[in-house]
């Protein structure tokens, strides 16, 4: 069985070796108090790769036939460069998996390093866990942005969580800076940016005791997700989404089921399914080893 370390560099490192589609071992985490969230924010590229390295062969133990290694990003990836990466700026253009290939080398470990989206990574884990690797496989992430992970992995650029929903010009609280976009609407960010006065979750409270203003943007909210959703269902068809991230819990899937009915209309485009799935270190890591796996053997 081969053996594949799975990496996902956020506010930590986290790395673990992938036998089979599954972890055998625990998990290796920098900083490991996760309390410790600029640690990484405040580090040189050159220093984040360290850091990935040391972790990397950690998880790998006293292992050297590695066969390939997959690290999610999250950011814009594109050959193994990270074109754009909003939480750790000082990685863009980075040529983060030449240099890691580099420094394993000096270890022992000869093995190809793929850097994907930690989105992508994550449909790809889910794909894993649910045992579908065969089929169409994605995911929004609902947290300070969104995130849109698409399984299999293929060459391009997938930024779904700017996908634009609206044509309304005053729609421009999007952390990229655009307009119209469904982060602009959805991202817990742009929601505290929109209610200067009320945190995300006292505006969902309040629409359901029948504030106006809470309940049509809530309203707006989901609109947004079946929107965005519709989008991708128009493009690449049907299939199995899933939600994850911290504001999954202000989903109400009947109201998104509803909107989502109005907006596909093509009857062999309506066999899709929208379901709430638990965002987990483990299926990021056994994702970005599945991706790093299908590209590298
Ligand atoms: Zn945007």
């Amino acid at each position: 069985m081969a053996k594949i370390v799975g990496v996902t560099l956020s506010d930590r490192v986290v790395a673990g070796l992938v036998v089979d589609h599954k972890l055998p071992g625990s998990l290796v985490f920098f900083p490991e108090a996760q309390d410790d969230e600029y640690a990484l924010v405040e580090m040189p590229s050159e220093a984040i790769v360290e850091t990935m390295a040391e972790q990397v062969l950690a998880a790998a133990g006293k292992e050297r036939e590695i066969a390939a290694i997959g690290i999610g990003v999250p950011g814009l990836v594109r050959n193994g460069v990270v074109e754009e990466a909003p939480n750790l700026p000082q990685l863009k253009g980075a040529r983060m998996a030449e240099m890691l290939e580099a420094r394993l080398r000096g270890e022992g470990i000869e093995a190809p390093v793929r850097i994907i989206n930690d989105a992508d990574g994550f449909a790809a884990g889910i794909a894993a866990s649910i045992g579908k690797l065969d089929t169409v496989i994605r995911v929004w992430t609902l947290g300070i942005g969104i995130g849109y992970g698409r399984y299999p992995l293929t060459d391009g650029v997938w930024e779904g969580g700017h996908t634009v929903i609206t044509l309304d010009e005053k729609e421009n609280y999007c952390g990229c800076g655009g307009r119209g976009h469904m982060e602009g609407i959805m991202g817990h960010r742009a929601m505290r940016l929109r209610f200067l006065d009320m945190e995300p979750e006292e505006i969902f409270e309040a629409a359901k005791n029948g504030d106006t203003r809470c309940h049509d943007f809530k309203r707006l909210w989901h609109k947004a997700l079946a929107g965005a959703t519709a989008t991708s269902i128009h493009l690449r068809g049907p299939g199995r989404f899933f939600l994850a991230g911290f504001n999954v819990r202000f989903v109400d899937m009947p109201m998104l089921k509803d909107y989502l009915q109005q907006m596909v209309k093509m009857s062999p485009l309506q066999s899709y399914s929208i379901e709430i799935i638990q965002d987990d270190q483990e299926t990021r890591i056994i994702g970005a080893a599945v991706s790093a796996e299908q590209t590298a053997c």
